[in-house]
């Protein structure tokens, strides 16, 4: 095991602070991913700035109706929220999706928002991979890859991003506030993570010793509902195959609002514009939602053992516009 010493930050500013003094830190949530990359030896950190404790453990209303949730907000507390079950259930259901009951109640927010991708090459140092060591290779093209992406790859890097509760925020236009050295920052969570490019190294655009401090949810206007579907080889403990996060508003029969998010697909939970453009102002039904959502999949690059996915994301998109047309 490699050295590595601990320090629970007094502040947020301390924590960026200290980060920003000792390259190759890194901040600890929950731990449940970091420690375990760890183990595998695909982290060494030379210091763990504990943020777990930091008094960022409160969601509170905003003054305009929305959401305010803190970075250290446990996964299990944020489903559980009364706020979050009545007026974002796509989210509470995300987060209730996702890992185990242990695991939820270590989780945090921000590290449930940066935790890394579940491809079985960046997790076994033996092998190559582009993401964990910029140039050696990628291997999962090739190789092992059902679990993989389907749409906005690479040939650099075909991983997925494995977080549930980011595809819900996504849906529901969350902001992530960020704080580092050269002050406060927000930046709208379908902006946060990336597509792989030329460059998989880096997973989303957060800069070297920036802190999650917050995520904010808007409002949704009266009338406006989500959920959240999950395909996935067992009923719990399992990622995502496919996942769609959808929100939609119907007034008198015609599609005031859709938002539509695909989780398990790509290096970043895919918001479906493409989908969403279709479905503005067409009337609500089974034959609009199945030819919005073949819009956006046309651009699917499925790989050799993965296709299935493409036709898990069709159906679970459809299944969710029907299921909140009737509740809408
Ligand atoms: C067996 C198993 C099954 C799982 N299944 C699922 C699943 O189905 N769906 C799903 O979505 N997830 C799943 N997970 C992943 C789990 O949700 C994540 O491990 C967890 O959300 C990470 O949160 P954490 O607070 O423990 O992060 P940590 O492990 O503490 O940190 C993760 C990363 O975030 C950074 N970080 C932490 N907090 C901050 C902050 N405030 N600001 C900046 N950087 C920060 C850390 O430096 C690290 O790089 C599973 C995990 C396991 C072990
Ligand atoms: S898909 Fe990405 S993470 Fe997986 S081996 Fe290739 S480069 Fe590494």
């Amino acid at each position: 095991m490699k050295p590595f010493a601990y320090l629970r930050a007094a502040s947020v500013a301390e924590a960026v602070r200290e980060s920003a003094a000792r390259p190759g830190a890194r901040f600890l949530g929950g731990g449940t991913n970091l420690v375990d990359l760890m183990k595998l030896g695909v982290e060494s950190p030379g210091l763990l700035i504990d943020v777990s404790r930091l008094p960022l453990d409160r969601v509170t209303d905003t003054a305009d109706g929305g959401l305010r949730i803190g970075a250290t907000v446990r996964n299990s507390d944020l489903a559980a929220h009364p706020a979050v079950r009545t007026r974002y259930p796509a989210l509470s259901q995300a987060l209730l999706a996702g890992a185990s009951g242990q695991l939820r109640n270590t989780a945090t927010t921000g590290g449930n928002l940066l935790q890394r991708t579940r491809c079985p090459y960046f997790q076994d140092t033996s092998k190559p991979c582009n993401k964990r060591e910029p140039g050696s290779g990628c291997p999962a093209r090739e190789g092992a890859h059902r679990d993989l992406a389907v749409i906005g790859h690479s040939t650099e890097c075909v991983a997925t991003h494995p977080s549930d509760m980011a595809v819900a925020l996504a849906a529901l236009d969350a902001v992530v506030l960020l704080y580092g050295p050269d002050g406060e920052r927000t930046v709208a969570v379908t902006e946060f993570h990336r597509l792989p490019g030329d460059d998989p190294s880096a997973d989303t655009v957060i800069r070297p010793d920036e802190m999650i401090t917050e995520v904010v949810l808007p409002p949704l206007p009266e009338g406006t509902v989500s959920l959240y579907r999950k395909a996935r080889d067992r009923a719990s403990f399992a990622f995502a195959l496919a996942s769609v996060a959808a929100v939609l508003r119907v007034r008198e029969g015609r599609i005031e609002h859709a938002a539509l998010a695909f989780g398990g697909l790509a290096h970043r939970p895919w918001r479906a514009r493409t989908a969403e453009e279709a479905l503005r102002g067409a009337p609500a039904g089974d034959a609009v939602y199945l030819s919005a959502v073949d819009a956006e999949l046309a651009a699917a690059r499925p790989l050799r053992d993965n296709a299935f996915k493409v036709t898990l994301a069709r159906h679970l998109a459809v299944d969710a516009l029907a299921a909140l047309t009737t509740r809408a």
